[in-house]
């Protein structure tokens, strides 16, 4: 590491971190600010560091593709004056906006580290203190090459992560990819290896946009009735959580014909699974022939979230329908 000579911005959006007890719950109030100056006082002596708030703060729950682009704004602004970026966020989305910074910074290798916790920095017990000093180092690592998230000893793909937990420290787990690096005692032990292929970003990034998403969870008392009025009118895309390797009832015609007929009115059709790892294989059963029928593709071992993060991004982007499965296709081969 050669902290030395570097420069951080935190980026603080809101979460339980920096939250107080007040008479309605948990929310905003902790000085942040002065924690993390002493925080980099006492561990990172030499760093430089800056700090910006959103304003309002945010608690993840209510973020949407405009509060990634708010991040991405700051980013953008001081991408030239600092080295590397740590976001603090709440951990209820976490992997949703980890997701999103990825594809939208993806080959410029800006090193941005997301982290959150799970109790506040005003209480002992915090395991705020442990993940913003992970968060920190893993942002100043020279081994460090684009987005990741930062929790519980672990540096995570921001692709690839999910929240695992409500309570637990260990809170998020890398789905279908190795952890880029494990905190062993104060170090950072990365695992060699390539990071996963990302679809390819546009040289000149469009800011996100609200895009309409339908995520469909499979179930034996789904009708195909419900599900034909989610689809209606139909809209810019549909995330289908089959299931296992990608299947789907084959005698349900009506649910079948209600995704084509999506499918054909522009949607784009995703399929991913309700497994925690292994990722979809289309074509694998005769179960799942009916989704590819149906004009659906293959999400790959991609998260719902990185799903829904990568849509939003592709459609941001203005690309169709067309263009889209044909960018999904080559990065999740
Ligand atoms: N609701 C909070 C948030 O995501 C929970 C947390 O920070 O853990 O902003």
């Amino acid at each position: 590491m050669t902290s030395a000579t570097r420069r951080l911005l935190f980026i603080y959006t809101g979460g339980t971190l920096g939250m107080v007890q007040t008479d309605a719950g948990w929310a905003p109030g902790a000085d942040l600010e002065a924690w993390l100056d002493d925080q980099m006082a006492e561990q990172f002596p030499g760093v430089a560091h800056d700090f910006v708030a959103l304003d309002p703060l945010v608690d993840s729950s209510s973020a949407t593709p405009l509060t990634w682009q708010r991040i991405l704004d700051v980013i953008d602004a001081h991408h030239d004056s600092h080295d590397a970026f740590v976001v603090l966020h709440g951990t209820d989305t976490l992997a949703f906006t980890a997701a999103a910074l990825t594809f939208a910074l993806s080959g410029t290798g800006i090193p941005v580290v997301l982290t959150g916790s799970q109790r506040s920095i005003v209480r002992k017990d915090s395991d705020a203190p442990d993940n913003v000093r992970g968060a920190i180092r893993s942002a100043l690592d020279d081994r460090l090459n684009g987005v990741a998230l930062f929790f519980d000893d672990r540096l995570l793909e921001g692709q690839h992560a999910s929240k695992i937990s409500t309570t637990d420290d260990h809170a998020f787990e890398s789905m279908d990819a190795a952890p880029l690096a494990l905190r062993v005692g104060k170090d950072l032990v990365f695992t060699p290896g390539e990071r996963s292929p990302l679809p390819s970003a546009p040289a000149e990034r469009q800011p996100f946009r609200e895009a309409d998403i339908v995520v469909i969870q499979l179930h034996p008392a789904l009708s195909s009735a419900r599900v034909d009025a989610m689809l209606t009118p139909a809209p810019e895309a549909v995330i289908v959580r089959a299931y296992g390797s990608g299947n789907a009832p084959e005698d349900d015609p009506q649910l079948l014909s209600a995704l084509a007929g999506a499918s054909a009115a522009g949607s784009v059709v995703v399929v991913t699974t309700q497994c925690a790892h292994g990722g979809v294989d289309l074509g694998h059963y005769a179960s799942s022939q009916p989704l590819l029928d149906a004009g659906a593709v293959a999400g790959g071992t991609l998260t719902t979230e990185a799903l829904v993060a990568g849509l939003t991004f592709l459609l941001s982007q203005g690309l169709d329908a067309d263009q889209i499965r044909t960018t999904l296709g080559a990065a999740t081969a």
